[in-house]
């Protein structure tokens, strides 16, 4: 579903990925794992183009992705992103938060998006607040909702970047929660994270990044009991 061929990507003289040959299967949950700096988050930023990319090849559901115009905008909303800090607009209600995206965007009708939106608001546990405002949530609760607001453009993959890592530690595992339960429903996910529970739990395929580079990609089984390399067993180390 989403394929990426010889990628490479530079700040300048940064080379910040090196020769990014990756492939997610529809349903595949991968999680992405690395020290600081070693390109994941640029890594997800590529895949919806929010980053250009110098060399290779980025398609989703067999189109490669286009660098700019009106294709490039449709194919991006095939890409749901969840980002550590929830983005949501202060001062829009959480309901109207989720409408957004479809009416403005996919010109869907207000009922038909208001009534999405609250299916939506319901399976990520929030459906009590959908009439308050971002600020009057917890974290947990934002982030939940912020999965709500990608998941309502109706997304072919859903990317994460380390959506619990600005929690307070009780409301990391209710985010956790709904991530585990739209991998088990077959949403094809890439997740950065550095919660290696999720990963075992939820992954089909960890890569481990160091230095924009992928040094190793295994089932969390094998990754975790049997890491191949020395850099990912020194990166474990240090985090287990
Ligand atoms: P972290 O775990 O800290 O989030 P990361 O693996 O997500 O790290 P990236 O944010 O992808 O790493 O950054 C990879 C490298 O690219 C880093 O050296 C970073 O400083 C650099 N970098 C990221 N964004 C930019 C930018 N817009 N301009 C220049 N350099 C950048
Ligand atoms: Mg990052």
């Amino acid at each position: 579903l989403v394929q990426l061929t010889g990628v490479n990507k530079w700040f300048g003289e940064l080379h910040v990925l090196q020769d990014i040959d990756l492939s997610i299967d529809r349903g595949e949950v991968v999680v992405v794992i690395g020290p600081s700096g070693s390109g994941k988050s640029t890594l997800c930023r590529t895949i919806n183009r929010l980053e250009s990319i110098e060399k290779g090849e980025i398609s989703i559901d067999g189109q490669r992705l286009p660098e700019e115009g009106k294709q490039l905008a449709r194919l991006r909303s095939d890409v749901g992103m969840v980002f550590q800090s929830f983005n949501l607009f202060a001062h829009k209600t959480i309901l109207e938060n989720v409408m957004l995206g479809p009416t403005k965007v996919r010109r869907t009708s207000k009922a038909d998006a208001e009534k999405r939106a609250r299916e939506l608001l319901e399976r990520v546990g929030v459906s009590a607040q959908a009439d308050k405002y971002p600020a009057q949530l917890s974290g947990g609760q934002q982030q939940r909702v912020a999965i709500a607001r990608a998941l309502a453009m109706d997304p072919k993959v859903m990317l994460f970047d380390e959506p619990t890592s600005a929690l307070d530690p009780e409301m990391i595992n209710e985010v956790l929660d709904v991530m585990t339960s739209l991998a088990r429903e077959g949403m094809t996910m890439i997740v950065v994270t550095h919660e290696m529970g999720f990963a075992r739990r939820a992954a089909n395929r960890v890569v481990f990044m160091d230095g924009g580079r992928i040094v190793e990609a295994a089932d969390p089984q094998t990754f975790f009991t049997n890491p191949r390399s020395e850099r990912a067993r020194d990166f474990l180390s240090k985090i287990l």
